[in-house]
C-alpha cells in the first residue's frame, strides 16, 4: 500500500467509522485454569509426574519393556548402565517437559565420556532411536559443539553453555512439537524444539532435519506418538541422576 514517498504512518489502515475498543476484545476460548507449583520447578496441576522421587512406575526398560532397572536413591533416579535405556510407558505427541539432572562430583573421563546421558524427545525403537537432546558434563569439558550438553545431538549447537558444575542440579524445560507424517509415510511437518537449560535459552524453535544419527545425516522415518526415553550411555564414568520429571501434553 505504501507508495513512493509514503510514510510508515500513511501505510497503516484507518479504522472504519465508529470503531470501538471492544471490537477487538475476545472472550473465548477461555484458557484452562492451571495451578502452578510452589516453585517454577514444581509440577503444575495439569502435569503428568513421570518421576516424583519415589518410584519408577512410569518407566520401563527400552529393550524388553520390563520394569525399569534404574535405581531410586535419596529421592533421585540413578542411571543403571547395565539395564540400558529406559522410557515412559505412556506415549506422547507434542508436549512441555521439565526434568532435572545432576552429574556426580566424582565424575571421570572427558569429552563424550563424561557424564553422558540424554533425553530422547520421541523414542522410535530400541537402542538410541529417536531425537536426542544431549545430557552430559559440559562444564569446562570440550567436545564437538553439536554434541555438547543442550545440543540436539549432531544437529543443533546450543545457543549458550549454561552448565552448572558437577554436583549441582541442572534443569531442562523443553517445548517439543512432534513431527507429523502423511498416510504414505512422507513427512507432513517436521519436529521443532525450544529448550532452556537452567533458565537460559539453548534451543530456539529449532526445526529438526530428522532423527538423531550417530553416523551419517539425520532423516525422518514415520512414527506416531512415542515414549520419552532416557539414555544409559556406555561410557565408564559414574552414573548421573534425575529428579522432578513432569510433562504437560500439548494439542497437536
Ligand atoms: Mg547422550
Amino acid at each position: 500500500m505504501a507508495g513512493a514517498g509514503a510514510s510508515s504512518a500513511d501505510a497503516q489502515p484507518a479504522n472504519p467509522p465508529g470503531a470501538k475498543p471492544e471490537d477487538t476484545e475476545v472472550y473465548s476460548p477461555v484458557p484452562p485454569v492451571v495451578t502452578p507449583g510452589k516453585s517454577d520447578a514444581d509440577a503444575p496441576s495439569d502435569a503428568i509426574v513421570l518421576f516424583g522421587g519415589k518410584d519408577l512406575s512410569h518407566w520401563v526398560n527400552t529393550k524388553d519393556k520390563a520394569p525399569a532397572g534404574w535405581k531410586v536413591e535419596h529421592g533421585e533416579m540413578v542411571v543403571a548402565k547395565a539395564a540400558g535405556n529406559i522410557e515412559t510407558k505412556e506415549t506422547f505427541g507434542s508436549y512441555q517437559l521439565h526434568l532435572e539432572w545432576k552429574v556426580p562430583t566424582n565424575v571421570t573421563g572427558k569429552g563424550q565420556a563424561r557424564g553422558n546421558s540424554g533425553v530422547f524427545l520421541a523414542s522410535t525403537g530400541s537402542g538410541d532411536g529417536g531425537y536426542e537432546l544431549q545430557i552430559m558434563d559440559s562444564y569446562k569439558n570440550d567436545t564437538y559443539v553439536n554434541g555438547q550438553a543442550a545440543s540436539v545431538y549432531k544437529q543443533s549447537i546450543p545457543l549458550a553453555n549454561s552448565m552448572r558444575p558437577p554436583g549441582q542440579w541442572q534443569s531442562y524445560d523443553i517445548v517439543w512439537t512432534a513431527p507429523k507424517f502423511n498416510a504414505d509415510g512422507s513427512l507432513k511437518s517436521p519436529a521443532k524444539i525450544t529448550a532452556f537449560q537452567n533458565g537460559v535459552l539453548v534451543q530456539n524453535d529449532y526445526v529438526l532435519t530428522g532423527e538423531t544419527r550417530y553416523i551419517g545425516k539425520p532423516f525422518y522415518k514415520a512414527h506416531g506418538n512415542s515414549p520419552i526415553k532416557l539414555q544409559a550411555h556406555g561410557d565408564p564414568s559414574p552414573p548421573i541422576s534425575f529428579k522432578n520429571i513432569w510433562v504437560r501434553k500439548l494439542a497437536d
